[in-house]
């Protein structure tokens, strides 16, 4: 084969995966290689959001001013507008990709200065290593994307991954103690409400699903998904709260608490062909509507196979679900995406929406994001909602559904009733 120039810029997501792959099986006993998710929080996002053609002037600029302290060797693409990703090979050791991140962070640090505006960044970066803690291209994204999200909550520039120290305090047995909880049908549901602005009024819930409260473990609910997802459980998982969701629901119904239950979907459920079968033979078994469910998918999922992920969304809404992107906001996919998918809502990431307080940058976005998904007939739920005034400014904003602790905490299907009652009575004065 003979070796083709490459620019560092890579054009495509789906390109860049590949020479990911193509790295990681590279990567020999004396080297590692690392992948860098780079959250840029420009100053211009807003004017990103909503024009195309001057985010890419904008990207070409960025290039420029970060190709000095690449190596020829190294590969960059921009995930979204907001978002880029560096694929660094052969490097000696882990540390070296710090060096690389903090080489990074210098260049960014100089604003550009584009037409007459002068425009700042302030990323904040998730790294991770193959082989240290992936062995794909998806996971080692993944990976580095939740690394990234773990600096921006403790305001660090940069965090390596943690899988390894995840590893080592999870007990051995955590997989197999899941497998036994789920062959006992042990999990548990909490809802927690979503709050209609307009109707003052609970039109819906989330189920959040919860390790066995009694079980002699503690287990987070990040983590159980996460090891489920890792060892193939999560199909079993979803399963199981689905049937106890609808069960729940169907219980609702007779006692006249009429809700739409939303359900997360793994990103990793949606390469399952089987899945909206699966899903339409738990309706059946507990004679209830697919309208009666929703389903909230994170963003970070539409990136894996758009082909495939537009025609099952498609599928799922046929069978009569309706759809939300979760976590929206944080992920990979632009505006664009929206008119392709045939969705419902959109949720605003609550680091957000609880970063509106604080930044003036993030309530632009907030109001961008609503403004936008109105546009396109969408209805907009912020969560993570927990003080007042972010409620009165999400309102004065055109938000559609409030949810988050400042109204109630994830609570037991047998509360829900007797809340809503009482939420209801009091809401009108309330609210
Ligand atoms: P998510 O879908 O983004 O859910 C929101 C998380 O924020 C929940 O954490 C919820 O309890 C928490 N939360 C709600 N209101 C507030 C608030 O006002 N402030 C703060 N700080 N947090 C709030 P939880 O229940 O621990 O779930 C974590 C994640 O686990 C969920 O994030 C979701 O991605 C996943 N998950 C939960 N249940 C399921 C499930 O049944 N299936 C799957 N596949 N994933 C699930
Ligand atoms: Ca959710
Ligand atoms: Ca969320």
């Amino acid at each position: 084969m003979t070796a083709r120039p490459m620019n560092t810029l890579v054009p495509h997501l789906t390109e860049f995966m590949h020479l990911v792959d193509a790295e990681i099986r590279a990567v020999d006993e004396h080297h590692v290689m690392a992948l860098l998710v780079v959250s840029l929080q420009r100053s211009d996002r807003v004017q990103a959001l909503l024009h195309a053609s001057y985010a890419q002037i904008v990207q070409q600029h960025f290039y420029e001013l970060i190709r000095p302290s690449l190596r020829e060797k190294d590969r960059f693409v921009f995930a979204t507008d907001n978002e880029c990703w560096f694929l660094l090979p052969h490097l000696s050791s882990e540390a070296l990709a710090v060096l690389a991140v903090h080489r990074l962070l210098a260049a960014m640090s100089s604003p550009l200065s584009i037409e007459s505006q002068t425009i700042f960044f302030h990323p904040t970066i998730g790294i991770a290593c193959a082989p240290l803690h992936a062995q794909d291209s998806f996971e080692l994204v993944r990976i580095a994307d939740q690394a990234k999200k773990n600096a921006q909550l403790n305001n660090l520039r940069f965090e390596m991954a943690q899988i390894q120290r995840v590893e080592r305090s999870r007990p051995d047995d955590l997989p197999q103690a899941i497998k036994a909880v789920l062959d006992e049908n042990g999990l548990e549901m909490r809802y927690q409400p979503k709050v209609d602005l307009r109707s003052k009024s609970i039109k819906s819930v989330e189920a959040l699903v919860r390790w066995p409260s009694d079980h002699a473990q503690v287990v987070a609910t990040n983590l159980l998904i996460d090891v489920a997802e890792q060892y193939g459980l999560i199909e079993q998982l979803t399963l199981q709260v689905f049937n106890k969701v609808l069960q729940e629901a169907a219980s609702w119904e007779k006692k006249g608490l009429h809700v739409v239950v939303w359900i997360n979907l793994s990103a990793r459920l949606l390469a399952l062909q089987q899945l909206p079968k699966m899903l339409e033979r738990c309706l059946n078994v507990w004679n209830m509507p697919a309208s009666a469910i929703g389903l909230e998918i994170t963003e970070s999922a539409f990136i894996h196979d758009i082909e495939h992920t537009t025609a099952l969304l498609f599928e799922l809404k046929r069978l009569g679900f309706r759809l939300s992107i979760d976590d929206f906001g944080t992920g990979y996919s632009s505006l664009a995406y929206l008119r392709r998918f045939p969705i419902d809502e959109l949720k605003i990431d609550k680091l957000f929406v609880q970063g509106m307080s604080s930044s003036r940058q993030d309530k632009q976005i907030v109001q961008s994001i609503i403004g936008l998904a109105h546009n396109f007939g969408l209805s907009v739920v912020a969560e993570g909602v927990e003080q007042e005034e972010t409620l009165n400014t999400l309102r004065l904003m055109g938000c559609d559904e409030i949810q988050g602790y400042y109204f109630a905490h994830p609570m037991p299907g047998e509360k829900l009733l007797t809340w809503c009652e009482e939420f209801h009575r009091t809401s009108m004065e309330r609210l």
